[in-house]
């Protein structure tokens, strides 16, 4: 099938050039980010392929099926920055990757509470300019601490693995109850006990109209003073104003971030040379608490093979009308 890859940088190439090796679809690869005029681009494309920062509103589907597009791949899981309803409306199939590698995702949440914890951030600047001081570097045994997800899905569930072999105790919010982490002793809590019992949050829930703001000024005052938030799910699950005032209240004791509510007009670009619009994100890295990383968390060789492998596969099966069990 002709499929056009919108927003590819090198590393997509890579990965996906070896997969096809396997599926053979004609592919065009794109460094415009997809929206209702680069979708132009598209032209001759029987599928489009996108990743979540491509703006897939009813703007750019109808711009799409004028063009005869009449699938969309994302070559991600979260599928809140597309418009499911016009893609159905206008006879677009939609397919996804579900389930790539929760581990990559799980072990990255991992790394910022270990790197806030342990200020390893402070301390790599420091040793480099001989500075050997350890004021400020001060953390805490994550050993018996409270942990609280919320989210337990598959990366939920792996980061209460994960901490629970840290020693951790480990806490849940979620509409449903995961097998998986009742297997490992996961208390399940309701979302006002999570907030008062964790010492560090980790969201790993998807961002819709019910989770919009999940973290906002009131639930940030239920949490124990100097709460560790982590965030590597999707910006907009928290109200960054919010967060920010709390950081300055110590409220907040420590923030990780891998997402961002304004990261579309930032993030998977190199902006070193230019000067900085958001005045929300240039005051979240004056924090020396806060750590954010680029969205990056799901960026490793493991999980970039799976996406490629997973959305080449959808196409074929789309391509052959066979059911694709990852149609959304
Ligand atoms: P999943 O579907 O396996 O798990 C999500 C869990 O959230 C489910 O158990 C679901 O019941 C729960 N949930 C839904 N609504 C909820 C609510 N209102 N309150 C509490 N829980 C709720 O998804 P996953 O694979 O674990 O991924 C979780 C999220 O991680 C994705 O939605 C995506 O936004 C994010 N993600 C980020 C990256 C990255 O690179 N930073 C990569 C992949 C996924």
């Amino acid at each position: 099938m002709k499929v056009s890859i919108f927003s590819t940088k090198s590393y997509d190439r890579q990965f996906f050039t070896a997969a096809n090796a396997k599926y053979q679809h004609e592919m065009t690869f794109l460094e415009s980010r997809l929206d209702h005029q680069t979708a132009l681009l598209a032209k001759g494309a029987i599928a489009v392929c996108v990743f979540v920062n491509d703006e897939v509103d009813k703007k750019t589907i109808e711009a799409l099926a004028s063009q005869n597009v009449s699938l969309i791949a994302l070559r991600s899981a979260g599928y809140n920055h597309v418009d499911v309803q016009a893609a159905k409306n206008m006879g677009i199939k939609l397919v996804r990757v579900p389930a790539y590698s929760p581990h990559a995702v799980a072990e990255h949440t991992v790394g910022l509470i270990l790197t806030l914890n342990r200020k390893l951030h402070r301390a790599y600047n420091r040793v480099r300019e001989g500075n050997f001081s350890l004021e400020g570097l001060l953390g805490f045994d994550l050993h018996g601490r409270t942990i609280g997800i919320i989210g337990s899905g598959r990366i939920g569930a792996v980061v209460a693995k994960i901490m629970t072999g840290f020693g951790c105790k480990v806490i849940a919010y979620d509409l449903y109850h995961n097998p998986q982490c009742e297997a490992i002793s996961v208390r399940y809590v309701d979302m006002p006990q999570l907030l008062s019992q964790s010492d560090i949050i980790s969201i790993h829930c998807p961002l819709t109209s019910e989770t919009y703001h999940l973290v906002d000024k009131k639930a940030i005052a239920q949490m124990k003073p100097h709460v560790m938030l982590i965030n590597t799910s999707r910006g907009a699950l928290i109200d960054t104003n919010a967060v920010i005032t709390a950081l300055k209240s110590s409220q907040i004791g420590a923030l990780g971030l891998d997402v961002y509510e304004q990261e579309l007009e930032l993030f998977f670009e190199d902006r070193s040379d230019r000067i900085l619009q958001d005045d929300t994100f240039a005051r979240l890295m004056t924090f020396p608490n806060v750590m954010i990383t680029g969205h990056q968390a799901f960026f490793t060789e493991d999980a970039m093979q799976a996406i490629a492998e997973v959305t080449l596969a959808n196409i074929t099966q789309i391509e052959q009308g066979q059911i694709c069990e990852n149609e959304i």
